[in-house]
């Protein structure tokens, strides 16, 4: 099941995709940290059933999840991503935070200060989004507490990210993390073997398989879930590959007008174009 969170008309809808068609299974509330896919899945709302048709054309896709208690990443999670950054491969997943300020979606013009950052960055990854109260987890059991998966970019500002000795402000600028277009159920996509792609002006960036996670998504799931209960609607990146432009020579840096395309199989394209404010 692929579903979209989306504005149609003046409502945010939830629509179930198939084809060029849609069925709105959910209506977001108009209330201040409303999440229709949140709200949806804690409500065991019937998201197969039948609803409202809509053509796709007029759907505007929004971040499929907009209020998250939390957006988990995990960094270094590519052998050759943590060779490019001149980093040991970790011994155990590596967790950081971005802050929910930082969630935008496809085609949101992400924009922020040249003052505070002079080095920002793409990330392609593979986002899960969580589906139930998960603590404690196996990673056999781990599977079953993700709801769908989705594209995401980790867009990181590297001055900010490694000048702070910590990530928390440079991964979190407002509308850093962008997800979409949609979100494809995981009982519909075996996300273990994804081409994941990041093209920056059209040209090809990054371009690798989920099958090369030093961590797989089980056992990422598994480790959180031993220290940070996870709850619905919750957002797991799960680290980029080898490409990224701050380790190229010379350095590839975002700036204004470029566009970022991270593109995975099964899911679809996520388009953001960078604006930059003086
Ligand atoms: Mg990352």
């Amino acid at each position: 099941m692929r579903l979209v969170r989306a504005r149609h008309g003046e409502r945010v809808v939830l629509a179930r995709v198939e084809g060029e068609a849609g069925v709105v299974v959910a209506v977001e509330r108009p209330d201040p940290g409303a999440d229709v896919l949140r709200d949806a899945v804690l409500a065991a709302t019937d998201l197969r059933g039948d609803g409202e048709p809509v053509v796709l054309s007029e759907l505007e896709p929004l971040a499929p999840v907009a209020w998250p208690s939390k957006i988990v990443c995990v960094g270094l999670n590519y052998p050759l991503h943590a060779q490019e950054a001149d980093e040991k491969p970790p011994a155990r997943p590596l967790l950081f935070c971005k802050t929910p300020n930082a969630l935008c979606g496809p085609d949101d013009v992400v924009s922020w200060p040249g003052a505070a950052s002079a080095q920002v960055d793409y990330e392609a990854e593979l986002v899960a989004i969580v589906g139930r109260p998960t603590q404690g987890v196996s990673p056999a059991e781990a599977p079953a507490a993700i709801f769908g998966f989705t594209c995401g970019n980790d867009i990181s500002a590297r001055d900010a990210q490694f000048g702070d000795g910590q990530w928390y402000r440079g991964k979190s600028f407002d509308g850093f993390a962008p997800i979409g277009p949609a979100v494809v159920t995981s009982d519909e996509l075996d996300a273990s073997d994804l081409r994941v792609r990041c093209r920056m002006n059209g040209r090809t960036m990054q371009d690798a398989s989920t099958a090369e996670m030093l961590f797989d998504l089980p056992t990422i799931v598994s480790y959180v879930s031993q220290a940070i209960t996870l709850l619905p609607g919750d957002v797991l990146y799960t680290g980029t590959p080898d490409g990224v432009g701050v380790t190229r020579q010379p350095p590839v840096l975002l700036g204004d007008g470029d566009a970022v395309e991270v593109e995975i199989e099964g899911i679809g394209t996520l388009r953001n174009t960078m604006s930059v404010r003086v």
